[in-house]
């Protein structure tokens, strides 16, 4: 049997019931898909089911607001993903009147559509023979094929994308395409690898060698850096200051308590230490609380209960829920 026979044939068979695989409806796998891009599916389900009952469709989307489309996703964090799935449902109303294009190439030149999401969205929802490569898709193939190049660079990327669309070419697309990420994500993981249920066992030759941990050829991922800064909860009467500061390019448009890095502490507490950490950068934040200050560009006070109505950085939310 052919790779994309048995692993179709073993997707129909084992694959996990998850609430966007119900149908094959163009804009819930392009929102499943950007959401799983950072986070667990299991995370992620409360969320694109909530996401789906707030905006049923690319219409809805599009006429949202950001702040309420914001809101929606904090606590998935990445926000760039929110923005760019608005962005891109305004664009799909605009450009292809409302309709998701079949195509890869064309959905590529949608807001927040890279190639991964194109492929999987062409092959999953629209039957197209367009390969969807991610970081699990890679292993997989690398294990299968012994792959001695570097799967963090370009080149190997393309040989895999140009492997995998020979693969499944006459396949079901839909069922190939969620079969390999579906190998990838629960038989040949990066640490567990199952190649006792793998279907793809007799023709792996990392398994034929015994040397499934050998790959992929990865080189590491450069170590974030980190940042220090003082993290102040500002009270008085009830209300707080907050800061719309997003020039350091993290979290745009969403709300933050001011931060600093040389702010004089002298009239204020310390309340202890809190530690986030983002794909590039780690913030170290020594929290100070205190009543003076004069507030600065980007700053505003803000009534303690409204809180929950505005779009707070994730790492603050957790700094104010634990001391206010
Ligand atoms: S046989 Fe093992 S190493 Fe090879 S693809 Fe399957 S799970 Fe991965």
């Amino acid at each position: 049997m052919e790779i994309k026979d048995e692993l179709t044939e073993w997707f129909a068979k084992n694959h996990r019931e998850l609430p966007f695989r119900k149908n094959k409806d163009p804009y819930s796998i392009w929102v499943s898909e950007i959401m799983a891009q950072q986070t667990r599916i299991e995370t992620m389900i409360p969320y694109y089911e909530r996401w789906m009952e707030n905006y049923p469709s690319i219409e809805a989307l599009a006429n949202a607001s950001i702040e309420s489309v914001l809101k929606s996703w904090e606590g998935l964090g990445y926000y760039t993903r929110a923005r760019k799935l608005h962005e891109g449902a305004k664009q799909v109303m605009n450009e292809y009147g409302g309709v998701l294009p079949s195509d890869a190439s064309t959905l590529e030149k949608i807001a927040g559509i890279g190639p991964y999401t194109a492929g999987a969205i062409a092959s999953i929802a629209y039957g197209q023979e367009a390969p969807a490569v991610d970081g699990n898709v890679l292993r997989v193939v690398s294990r299968l094929l012994m792959m001695e190049e570097d799967i963090m660079k370009q080149a190997t990327h393309k040989k895999v994308k140009a492997i995998v669309r020979e693969w499944m070419k006459g396949s079901r697309t839909s069922d190939f395409t969620e079969g390999l990420m579906e190998l990838g994500a629960l038989i040949c993981t990066p640490t567990v690898i199952l190649c006792d249920q793998c279907p793809l066992q007799k023709k792996c030759l990392a398994y034929q060698h015994q040397r499934q941990k050998d790959f992929p050829i990865k080189t590491k991922a450069k170590k974030p850096i980190e940042i220090q800064y003082q993290t102040l909860l500002i009270r008085k009467d009830n209300q707080i200051v907050i800061s719309s500061d997003d020039s350091d390019g993290l979290m745009k448009g969403l709300w933050r308590l001011p931060q600093k890095k040389e702010f004089d502490t002298q009239n204020y507490t310390y309340l202890g230490k809190s530690k986030h950490v983002f794909s590039h950068r780690v913030w170290l934040m020594d929290i100070y609380e205190g009543t003076e200050y004069v507030l600065q560009e980007h700053e505003k006070w803000i009534a303690v209960d409204q809180l929950n109505d505005i779009s707070l950085v994730g790492a603050h939310r957790k700094i104010l829920e634990k001391y206010l």
